[in-house]
């Protein structure tokens, strides 16, 4: 009970403009989301400050919490942030497109590399050819001769004895001949960024002039990731990103802190290990992935066609007046049905998602049918006036609603508790709060 009207009681508390104090409440939450979810702590503190700017003094939608409304804020400039849309990659005037993958070792370059052979076929019936470039390790040009194999494109190689950039020079030329539409180059990583390896780079990157040298990015390394996109994008001219790894239990808080960092757009997300598992990155996903939101937007157009605004006035009012009664309890409870489940409801409140009290709350909806059938069986003036409901009048609502008598003890016990929380609640005294929460 109490925690069905906790729900309806957060949106009482709405007010027509957003004030500071709601703003720095949510900024709160907003902040430890985006903490939570890896953005680097700078980028937060930039992000929270035009954030606040925004919301501050904004009108809040008919039948937007203020929270949800800064929320809904809040995405829309996470979103903006990222770059807002899609970004196609880089394409020359005349074959091949060459797209040269660098990063880390183990970020996912190879995989990637056939990732993006197989979109390109798939899409554009392409055929392009892939270039082993990575001669540090045997094993990772028999990696790219089976990722090609795997997915039909053939790959040039020249074993681990030849210099990489006589290799990429090879294979250009090989493509040339056999008119490939793109070249991917598949170049060494290492463990940490060193000059050695950034002068391989930069000498390939002389040779080939890529349209795309895309950074690939491992997702699960958080913080680092930042970094690793600083240290790469001020050697070589990066025109992408991919980020990979996406399919861990990330929140992606890296996506947003490499755009923010080294302004070079997010092309495409990595989300498994197979082959077909890479998507085009998009802004506004990953802006409510980050949020941990679940469907945060789908909570709040629901809100906007399910919520009745003036009933929530008349009901806050009633509760200031401690006039509040078992038919404002039956219309409350006719509104969070309307919501959908309200389990449903609660995950879709930043915050909520992971929240280990969620847990412990259950919701069956039968309960919610069968209170609702004992206010049902009450007389109007019960109703109105639960002081009435003697034992007798008790037993008879059992009968009516075929519930236990304890039930309905229960029931009406615990709508006197809240009304009567409710009644501090408005008055300003939260003390108690936490008996409501907890149930
Ligand atoms: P490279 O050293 O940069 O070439 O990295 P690899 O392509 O060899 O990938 C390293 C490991 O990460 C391999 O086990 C891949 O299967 C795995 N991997 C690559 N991309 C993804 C991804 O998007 N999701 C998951 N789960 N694993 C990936
Ligand atoms: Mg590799």
């Amino acid at each position: 009970l109490t925690e069905r009207l906790q729900g309806a009681l957060s949106k009482l508390r709405r007010k027509g403009k957003v004030t500071e104090a709601d703003v720095n409440q949510a900024m709160r939450e907003i902040r430890l989301a985006l903490l939570e979810a890896d953005v680097n702590f700078k980028v937060v503190k930039d992000f929270i400050k035009v954030v606040k700017e925004k919301a501050i003094g904004t009108e809040v939608l008919e039948s937007l919490s203020p929270a949800q409304q800064i929320v809904k804020i809040v995405d829309e400039e996470l979103t903006k942030m990222m770059g807002e849309t899609a970004v196609p990659l880089n394409k020359s005037p005349k074959i091949p497109t060459i797209i040269m993958m660098v990063g880390l070792q183990g970020a996912g370059k190879t995989t990637t590399a056939g990732k993006l052979a197989t979109y390109l076929i798939k899409n554009e019936k392409a055929r392009p050819l892939m270039i082993a470039a990575d001669i540090y390790r045997p094993a990772a040009i028999d990696q790219l001769k089976t990722v090609g194999e795997q997915v039909g494109a053939p790959v040039f190689e020249m074993g681990t004895d030849v210099n990489p950039v006589e290799i990429v020079r090879q294979g250009l030329a090989q493509a040339a001949l056999q008119k490939n539409d793109y070249v991917l180059i598949d170049t060494a990583g290492r463990l940490q960024i060193d000059e050695a390896l950034m002068q391989e780079l930069a000498d390939i990157n002389d040779l080939a002039r890529p349209n795309e040298t895309l950074l690939t990015v491992d997702a699960m390394t958080g913080q680092a990731a930042v970094d690793v996109a600083e240290g790469f994008n001020s050697r070589l001219d990066i025109t992408g990103v991919v980020l990979t790894k996406l399919d861990g239990d990330t929140r992606g808080g890296a996506a947003l802190s490499i755009r923010a960092v080294t302004g070079k757009p997010i092309k495409f997300t990595g989300q498994g290990e197979k082959l077909n598992q890479l998507d085009v990155f998009y802004p506004d996903r990953m802006s409510s992935r980050i949020l941990g939101m679940g469907d945060m937007l789908s909570l709040i157009e629901k809100a906007q066609e399910d919520y009745d605004e003036q009933k929530a006035v008349d009901m806050a009012e009633k509760i200031k007046e401690n006039s509040f009664d078992f038919n404002d309890f039956l219309d409350q409870m006719d509104q969070l049905q309307n919501m959908g489940p309200l389990e449903d409801i609660m995950k879709m409140i930043p915050g909520m998602a992971n929240n280990p009290q969620l847990k412990n709350i259950k919701m069956d909806p039968k309960d919610m049918t069968h209170m609702k059938a004992i206010v049902q069986s009450m007389t109007p003036q019960e109703r109105e006036n639960p002081d009435l409901l003697n034992p007798s009048r008790r037993r008879r609502l059992a009968a009516g609603a075929g519930r236990p008598i304890v039930e309905v003890n229960r029931m009406i016990k615990q709508f006197n508790q809240s009304k009567k929380m409710m009644n501090q609640m408005s008055k300003g005294n939260f003390n108690g709060m936490e008996g409501l929460m907890g149930n």
